[in-house]
């Protein structure tokens, strides 16, 4: 057993994490990166998924895309452990796999109903409460096999669900028993209802910044000079002309937004191949911007933030 700890400086080059079982995240708070990849299965990463150790316990997942069950499970993680599941938006690549995990879980004995977030819908997606009837309501879900995880039986694993509104210009709190602090912001993400979601352990904070555009008024204001030691931000488009910037943001505006908020360190995650093919200047346009240090993320990435 051993951990691939593989983050590249400046990303230059980047080797593959490999898929070897890692032990914890080691140190009093720590974040791993399961899936660095996006939607596209062209570069063998998993699609979006972090995990959140508190002394060496997995306590916080957020997104599930495709392949995040496995990362998860290499990770050394344990379902039983998790205090709460954030999902960004009904993307396949941040929430696919979630079946599958919680599929996993149902052979687990749980004390307590897993907390679930997840942003409200519109009229082209569902928001979390509809995303898990219809995944899971006893008669016509899709997985109705799980229905135990809504139906208020709870000899079952149950699980918590926590709406939030995903066009309200404001951070919601979400309450916790564990140590982690939760926040969820509204960030733009073209017409799909998004979030961003910070984590905060010791007055410490993580961002996890998820797909979103320059158009994420709410959450620059929301995490000016925050100062996290941690910003995972989304790579997916490179600064060349005709990537589509409605939905993500280019490098110029990652160092923008790292800088506002006065990041101690930017991890790019999401990456995609025709922004990783531009990683040089993607990082170029970045540093212009932002001073800290810059880092790719792998799968099984690690990042202590408290030893
Ligand atoms: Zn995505």
């Amino acid at each position: 057993m051993f951990r691939a700890v593989v983050s590249v400086l400046l990303g230059l080059g980047a080797c593959s994490a490999g898929a070897e079982a890692s032990e914890p995240c080691p140190g009093h708070f720590a974040v791993e990166v399961l899936g660095s990849g996006g939607p596209l299965a062209d570069d063998a990463r998993a699609s979006a998924g972090y995990l959140v150790w508190i002394d060496g316990e997995a306590k916080v997942l957020i997104d599930v895309g495709g392949g995040v069950f496995l990362r998860f499970a290499e990770s050394g993680a344990n379902l039983q452990s998790l205090d709460a599941i954030l999902i960004s938006h009904f993307h396949a690549d941040h929430v696919a796999d979630l079946p599958a995990l919680l599929k996993s879980g149902s052979f687990e004995k749980a004390d307590s109903p897993l907390t679930i977030t997840g942003p409200s819908g519109n009229a082209f997606f569902p928001g979390l409460d509809e995303f898990l009837r219809v995944t899971f309501d006893k008669n016509t879900g899709v997985y109705r096999y799980l229905s135990t995880y809504i139906d208020d039986r709870p000899e079952w694993p149950q699980l918590d669900a926590l709406e939030i509104d995903a066009f309200a210009d404001e951070t919601k709190k979400i309450a916790l028993s564990g140590e982690a602090k939760i926040s969820a912001i509204p960030v733009n993400h073209g017409a799909v209802p998004a979030l961003a979601y910070t984590v905060t352990v010791d007055g410490v904070m993580a961002v996890f910044a998820g797909d979103q555009s320059l158009f994420s008024s709410t959450f620059d204001e929301a995490l000016a000079d925050a100062e996290p030691a941690l910003l995972i931000a989304h790579h997916a488009i490179s600064g060349a002309k005709g990537q589509p910037r409605g939905l993500h943001r280019d490098p110029s505006s990652i160092g923008d937004m790292a800088t506002e908020m006065q990041a101690q360190r930017l991890v790019l995650s999401h990456n995609m191949t025709r922004a990783l093919n531009d990683r040089v200047e993607s990082l170029k346009a970045i540093a212009k911007i932002f001073s800290g240090p810059v880092e790719i993320a792998e799968d099984h990435s690690c990042y202590t933030i408290l030893p």
